[in-house]
């Protein structure tokens, strides 16, 4: 997961690039960087660390220019090495080119032996670049932009929301099944593209709508166009990012993710049986499902464990078992809330199975008589290969397990799920629309031996003139698979 932005804005870029990534650090807290371009020069700064870590008053400053691009990264492929910060940046034909790129290909491995085959050499081990090499290969040959994100469209497998500046124009572009979010926000003197509402939020920017799957948009000094490049039959939006993954106060892909966690836990609370005292959320993941429980059970809302907002990532732990132990530092129970009472505590999600069982025994150690353990997503049954970080099928607890021996393994008096059509009802979309592919094991496009419920993609771009000699295989192994 990442998060990524672009702005062009009369009045100059990097401070406002900055609170963009500030609102969009829930996406990614492994590094930052931003590139500006001020009409003859391109700027940039990247580095390991929070965005507060990465930039000073005096960075940003000298990050001039009225168009730029920014990226947090969380990596899901590529390891953690400086040369993997993003944007990554490169010039080409006397043009400076940043992209960034938020998602996972499938095929990089390909298209790498592909551009290899040709004497190209990588810089980085990210995908990324496989898409900025994709994207100069086309210009080399027809010039411009809209071919290039067609070639991208054709020759790309897996999830691709991309922000790009050339010189001093913002292009961005979410693939045809639009898996990863992206949205557009007009700024006073200006506009923006991002990941997620919240970003055109923290700029007191207006937010203009997501872009369509498939589209391209372009932001330059003079305004915002849109283009359609390609249209599958059904979209295939992650419903991770409803579940976990963006923020609650951001309208992705027009619901309000607050909303269908709400949802979601009224939906987690029909045909309880359990008589609780209180439901508590997991702060700060579980919170919104935890007050929709609440509302739809009548049983109170009370905090049983409370977040220390300040332990950062670098918290130093000198030995495993103070490690174990840092989770007191992080969360403390409410002992006057939980004692001797029967609690439902509700989390978004239980992926390896270590957070509920470490927060079960401090609830249990606080002296709650029953931990009623209720999850805002159906099992985890299979790995992501579209952008979320998740383990492998070995390491996802309710992989091969059934939902007592979950249970019985993380300590809980009893343990529910959402169920998926619950969870489709609660965010509102066809089921057609989304990517189910961790709850259910079925993916959205070809990947390896894994099962596939195909979308159909038309390409609907105008000038096609790509090099598809070079691409032949891949191409033809991406048609074979429509
Ligand atoms: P685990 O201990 O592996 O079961 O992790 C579950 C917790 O991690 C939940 O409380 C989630 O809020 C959080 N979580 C879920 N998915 C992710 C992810 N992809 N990256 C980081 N944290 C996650």
């Amino acid at each position: 997961m990442c998060g990524i932005v672009g702005i062009a804005d009369a009045g100059g870029v990097s401070f406002s690039l900055y609170s963009a990534l500030y609102a969009l650090q829930h996406r990614g807290q492994e590094s930052a960087g931003i590139a500006t371009f001020d009409g003859a020069v391109l700027h940039k700064h990247k580095g390991q660390g929070l965005v507060s870590e990465v930039f000073d008053e005096s960075l940003l400053a000298s990050l001039e220019g009225s168009v730029g691009v920014g990226h947090v990264r969380y990596p899901t492929t590529g390891e953690k090495i400086p040369e993997n910060i993003q944007p990554f940046n490169f010039r080409f034909r006397g043009k400076n080119i940043a992209v960034t790129h938020n998602g996972n290909l499938t095929n990089t491995a390909d298209l790498k032996e592909t551009f290899e085959k040709r004497g190209q050499i990588f810089c980085t081990t990210t995908d990324t670049e496989v898409i900025g090499n994709l994207i100069a290969d086309e210009l080399r040959i027809s010039g411009g932009m809209e071919d290039a994100v067609l070639h991208c469209m054709r020759i790309l497998k897996g999830s691709y929301s991309v922000v790009v500046m050339l010189d001093d124009v913002i292009w961005a572009f979410r693939d045809p099944l639009g898996i990863r979010p992206l949205c557009v926000g007009k700024l006073p003197n200006g506009h923006i593209v991002c990941s997620e509402s919240v970003a055109v939020d923290a700029l007191n920017g207006t937010f203009i709508r997501d872009v369509r799957p498939g589209e391209l948009v372009r932001i330059d000094a003079t305004g915002i166009t849109f283009r359609q490049i390609a249209v599958a039959d059904h979209p295939a939006h992650c419903v991770f990012e409803y579940i976990y993954f963006a923020r609650a106060d951001s309208v992705v892909d027009g619901r309000l993710v607050y909303d269908v966690r709400r949802h979601i836990g009224q939906a987690l609370s029909e045909n309880e049986t359990i008589c609780a005292d209180l439901v508590s959320p997991v702060p700060d993941s579980g919170i919104a499902h935890a007050i929709g429980y609440s509302e739809a059970s009548k049983i109170p809302y009370r905090e049983g464990l409370i977040k220390n907002r300040y332990m950062g990532r670098t918290f130093i732990m000198p030995t495993q078992e103070a490690r174990e132990n840092a989770v007191r530092i992080k969360l403390n129970p409410v002992k006057g809330h939980v004692l001797d009472k029967s609690v439902v505590l509700v989390d978004d999600s239980i992926v390896r199975g270590t957070t509920s069982r470490r927060i079960i025994g401090l609830m249990r150690e606080a002296g709650a008589a029953e931990v009623h353990m209720r999850i805002g997503s159906p099992a985890l049954k299979a790995p992501c290969y579209l952008g979320v970080d998740m383990p492998t099928r070995k390491e996802l607890i309710a992989s091969d397990k059934s939902n007592e021996e979950v249970r019985k393994s993380i300590g809980a008096s009893s343990l529910r799920h959402v169920s998926i059509e619950a969870l489709i009802s609660a965010i509102g979309m066809d089921k057609n629309d989304l990517c189910v592919g961790c709850l259910t094991g079925v993916y959205p496009l070809a990947i390896g031996c894994e099962q596939c419920s195909r979308r159909r993609v038309e390409l609907i771009g105008g000038t096609y003139q790509s090099n598809l000699g070079v691409f032949k295989e891949v191409s033809e192994a991406r048609t074979s698979t429509k």
